[in-house]
């Protein structure tokens, strides 16, 4: 047996090792995900998130029983799960105390440089931060940040389309000797070699998220660019080696519409002979939203197949790696550390509300504390969420526009995402 992640550091505080009990039948926990691999398998604790690799012959030796029941992989039939959960995450949230405003989303812009058809913010009234509105922003931060590290992600419609308010925003930051590093969420187009080098040093732009619909013909023709030079498809790649070349972390996310995973699979092997296997590199499969609450057997087998395609190529096949600790969150919306800044300086919780919905200005300090709330509510479909494997990983809010729905597929997609960070992390424990 081999210990591929060890029990996270927080709930190891607070959990005892179990005490095996003579003439007790155990059984798995409702919090254990295993994954078969060649000779053996993967177990996965969602609650300790600790993770096994077991041979077959181990599998039903005494030495393993003790070990999976120390390490609450086993626990007695008439075990109440959920209570244990329950205790573990009233009492790791009342121990956590989040003191200032540490992650900042900034919208730049509302303005987009492409023309997607799927994109949410089609309809919506546009505007882009002036300078003055920078400069507040800055000060902001700085009034806010209670001297922890501030992490922006600017976000937009395409942030870039207004590269000036975050320069005047970093400048203004490091004049004030305030640490930060930042994130992006971007179409990549509108990189280019010198701002790229800007990014890294002045910036500290540390990962970038980039989303590819397909290759060269159908990305073009779903992005639809404004003035288009050449092939966007191409610049884009191009501007992926510049950010990989200046240690920019990139995240590739491969929109999944009902007809293009064949297409996309085309891509995998695309920019696997394009870039190779490169630990800056990660891409991840993501349904559009809409398509989430009905997709069919076939859609979530293709959406596996991706998966595979994306792991066999050498990248981890998901946004975020392994949980390695009980997450008391679900996004920056539940997040009492993180706020949305939109282009005009009025704050909210949630990216995708930040036209409506505002806790505050960024001329004041007053958050909205029964606005902030709102977005704290969980909202889980039913009881037998209590015993979900998922569930310490997942915790829904009732206003996002997931709107804490859950499903069949849904839970399957869910669950083959995990099984991809497991095996992931293994493959990575071999190439060692
Ligand atoms: S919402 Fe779905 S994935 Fe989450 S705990 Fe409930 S059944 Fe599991
Ligand atoms: S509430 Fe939902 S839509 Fe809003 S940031 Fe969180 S996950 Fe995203």
């Amino acid at each position: 047996m081999k210990i591929l992640q060890n029990i996270s550091k927080v709930v190891s505080k607070l959990l005892e090792n179990q005490v095996e009990k003579k003439d007790t039948q155990y059984r798995y926990i409702s919090y254990c995900v295993s994954s078969s691999i060649p000779g053996g398998m993967l177990l996965y604790n969602t609650l300790t998130q600790e993770l096994l690799q077991v041979s077959n012959d181990e599998l039903t030796t005494s030495n393993t029983k003790a070990f999976l029941v120390e390490h609450w992989f086993l626990v007695p039939l008439e075990f109440d799960d959920y209570s244990l959960y329950d205790n573990l995450y009233s009492c790791l949230s009342s121990l956590h105390s989040e003191k200032g405003i540490g992650k900042y989303t900034i919208l730049t812009t509302t303005h987009c440089n492409a023309r997607c058809a799927y994109c949410f913010e089609n309809n919506r009234i546009q505007s882009s931060m002036t300078d003055d509105t920078a400069q507040l922003v800055s000060q902001f931060i700085q009034r806010n940040h209670n001297g922890k590290p501030v992490l922006l992600r600017w976000f937009g419609g395409e942030p870039l389309v207004n590269q000036r308010a975050i320069e005047i925003i970093t400048r203004s930051l490091s004049e004030s000797d305030i640490p930060y590093y930042s994130s992006m969420v971007t179409n990549g187009y509108l990189f280019n070699h010198n701002n790229i080098k800007e990014a890294a040093t002045k910036w500290h732009l540390k990962q970038v998220q980039i989303t590819l619909d397909g290759c060269e013909k159908e990305y073009n023709q779903t992005k639809n660019y404004v003035n288009a030079v050449g092939s966007p498809y191409q610049t884009v790649l191009t501007n992926i080696d510049g950010l990989l070349h200046e240690n920019i972390h990139v995240e590739i996310r491969l929109n999944i519409s009902q007809s293009n995973p064949p297409e996309l699979m085309r891509l995998v092997d695309e920019l696997s002979d394009r870039f190779g296997s490169n630990d800056l590199l990660n891409i991840y499969p993501s349904f559009l939203v809409e398509l989430k609450s009905s997709l069919s057997e076939k859609e979530i087998q293709q959406y596996a197949s991706l998966q595979n395609r994306i792991s066999d190529a050498g990248y981890a096949a998901s946004k975020a790696s392994l949980s390695q600790s009980l997450p008391l969150n679900r996004c920056m919306a539940d997040d009492p550390g993180s706020i949305v800044i939109n282009p005009d300086g009025y704050l909210s919780k949630c990216e995708y509300a930040y036209h409506s919905d505002w806790c505050g200005n960024i001329s004041s300090d007053a958050i909205n504390r029964d606005i902030a709330s709102k977005w704290c509510q969980r909202s889980y479909p039913d009881e037998s969420c209590k015993t979900c494997a998922l569930r310490p990983l997942c915790l829904p809010l009732r206003h996002c526009v997931e709107n804490g729905s859950c499903s069949k597929a849904i839970k399957s997609v869910r669950m083959i995402d995990l099984k991809q960070k497991m095996y992931y992390k293994y493959r990575k424990s071999i190439d060692k």
